[in-house]
């Protein structure tokens, strides 16, 4: 898969997580950008930096966009879309807390495995609500969720996305994890699978 021009992710998507992180539910999508730079892809290591102590997996179903959406309608939107992939959200949940805003905590090189590969979808009769998620560490189930408990579905999510920044051929929408996030450290195997795409697996390395 190739470098996305840009990375735009949903917090607190699912209320379980809101609530296990001590938030509400938002009443609009809570977006953020990741740098493109983060993006790292199957088998490739995560690499913890020096600057934090608490680096947390976040397991997240992949949305790829396949042709320019400004103010789109959720019909245009769910329309628009390439492919399913899965993605971890890797963060820095230490300096998450302590910055204030999200960028370093979310930011560092290889803080965005994106893979094994991107699943091709026929939009029109997809059934996105069905996707489900799930994160391992070392073979043992940390994360599960389906998208039918996203508190803003994916069509939606595109939609808003496209009435703020206009989302073009290869931008990449990460929609939000489940509860169950965790800690990384030295030596851990992380996995996202996601259902008809298969398993992202990336080793964690120490910088
Ligand atoms: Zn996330």
């Amino acid at each position: 898969m190739s470098r996305p021009g840009k990375i735009v992710c949903v917090g607190r998507n699912y209320a379980a997580h809101a609530k296990e992180l001590g938030h509400a539910v938002p009443e609009q999508p809570l977006l953020f950008l990741k740098p493109p730079s983060a993006v790292i892809g199957h088998g490739e290591a995560i690499v913890l930096p020096e600057a934090s102590s608490r680096v947390e997996h976040e397991a997240e179903i992949g949305v790829v966009v396949g042709r320019t959406l400004r103010r789109a309608s959720e019909v245009e939107a769910r329309a628009a879309v390439a492919g399913i992939t899965c993605a971890n959200d890797v963060t820095a949940r230490d300096l998450q807390k302590t910055d204030g805003q999200w960028t370093r905590a979310k930011g560092f090189d290889t803080f965005c495995p994106v893979g094994p590969r991107l699943v091709s979808i026929d939009p029109a009769g997809f059934d996105f609500g069905a996707l489900e998620v799930a994160c391992r560490v070392n073979g043992a189930l940390r994360q599960h969720g389906r998208a039918a408990e996203m508190t803003f579905p994916i069509p939606m999510l595109l939609a808003y996305i496209s009435g703020i920044m206009t989302l073009e051929p290869g931008d990449l929408v990460l929609t939000g994890t489940p509860e169950g996030v965790g800690a990384l450290v030295a030596g851990d195997v992380v996995e996202v699978e996601v259902s008809g795409v298969g398993a992202l697996r990336n080793p964690v390395v120490a910088g």
